[in-house]
C-alpha cells in the first residue's frame, strides 16, 4: 500500500496477499521495503518472464526462447536483490532453459495471438472518508479475446480448487480488465501457465465473476480503512497461522516470531 501523488492510497495484490496472510507482514513490507529480498528460486522466474516476454512482444522467436535463457538469467541476477537458498549458477541457467522450452511447447500454441503484454493497470475501486482508493498492478498479458494469464514457475503443481476458492490475484487482474473493457464479459477467464522445475506444465483455469469482484473491493476497502484509521507506527496483528510465516518465507522472521523460538524448536517433532 503507498500514498498516491494526488493524495490516494494504492494497493497492490501482493500487499493484499500479504495482510490476509499476517497483517504485520504487510506493515512491515511498507516500512523496511529494502529487507523484501529474493532469492535464487525468485530470479528465475524474473528470468523466465523476461523470455516469455520477449516472445510475446514478437521481438524473440520462439524457437530461440531457450537460447535466451543464460543472459536473461544473468541480466534478472544483476538488477535484483536476491540470496541464494539451493540453486547453482547452472542449474539455475538449466532451470530457466528448461521452462522457456516447455512455455513455447506447450504454453504459447494455447495462448491468443493478439494481447496487452505486460498490461499496467490502475483501477478506481472507491473511497474511504474522502480518501480515493485504487487498485495498481501489472498483468502479464491480457489476450484480445478477454483472457487474463500470469506466468508461474513453480516446484509444486497448482490445485486449481484452492486458486478458484481463494486466490486475490486473479479477482484484481480481472477486476481490472474488465473495468478497462479489456475483458468484455463475465465472468472473466483467467489462467495461470505455470512451467514446473521438472520441465512440465500446467495450464490453470479460474474464472472470476461479479461477486468476486464485489467482494475483493469489498476486502481492499476494509483494508485501507484499518490502515488508515489504525495508523502504521504501531505494530499491526501478527498471523503465523501458516507455512508462510517462517525463516524461509518471512523477511521479518529474524525480529519477529525468530526473536521467540529457534527453527529446531519451531519444527520440533517426537
Ligand atoms: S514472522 Fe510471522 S508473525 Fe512475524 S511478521 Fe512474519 S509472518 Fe507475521
Amino acid at each position: 500500500m503507498k500514498v498516491r501523488e494526488d493524495g490516494g492510497i494504492a494497493i497492490r495484490q501482493s500487499w493484499l496477499n500479504d495482510f490476509l496472510q499476517c497483517p504485520e507482514k504487510a506493515r512491515r513490507t511498507m516500512l523496511e521495503p529494502e529487507l523484501r529480498i529474493g532469492s535464487d528460486l525468485t530470479v528465475v522466474g524474473t528470468a523466465l518472464h523476461a523470455v516469455i516476454e520477449q516472445v510475446l512482444n514478437r521481438t524473440l522467436e520462439p524457437e530461440a526462447a531457450p537460447v535466451m535463457a543464460e543472459p536473461a538469467l544473468r541480466r534478472a541476477a544483476d538488477e535484483e536483490l536476491w540470496k541464494r537458498t539451493s540453486l547453482s549458477d547452472d542449474e539455475m541457467i538449466d532451470q530457466v532453459r528448461r521452462m522457456s522450452a516447455a512455455w513455447v511447447t506447450d504454453v504459447y500454441p494455447k495462448m491468443p495471438s493478439t494481447g496487452k503484454v505486460e498490461w499496467g493497470f490502475e483501477t478506481h475501486i472507491g473511497e474511504i472518508d474522502g480518501t480515493d482508493v485504487w487498485f495498481h498492478g501489472t498483468v502479464d498479458y491480457v489476450g484480445g479475446d478477454g483472457t487474463v494469464w500470469d506466468h508461474k514457475s513453480s516446484s509444486r503443481k497448482y490445485q486449481q480448487w484452492e486458486k478458484q476458492r481463494w486466490a486475490v490475484q486473479p479477482s484484481v487482474y480481472a477486476l481490472a480488465a474488465y473495468k478497462a473493457g479489456l475483458a468484455s464479459d463475465t465472468p472473466v477467464p483467467f489462467f495461470y501457465d505455470v512451467m514446473l522445475r521438472d520441465g512440465t506444465t500446467q495450464i490453470v483455469q479460474l474464472r472470476r465473476d461479479i461477486g468476486h469482484f464485489d467482494f475483493v473491493i469489498t476486502q481492499a476497502l476494509q483494508v485501507a480503512e484499518f490502515a488508515l484509521n489504525y495508523g502504521v507506527d504501531r505494530p499491526w496483528p501478527l498471523n503465523d497461522q501458516s507455512a508462510l510465516c517462517g525463516p524461509k518465507w518471512c523477511p521479518f522472521w529474524d525480529t519477529c516470531k525468530g526473536r521467540h523460538m529457534s527453527e529446531p524448536e519451531l519444527t520440533w517433532k517426537p
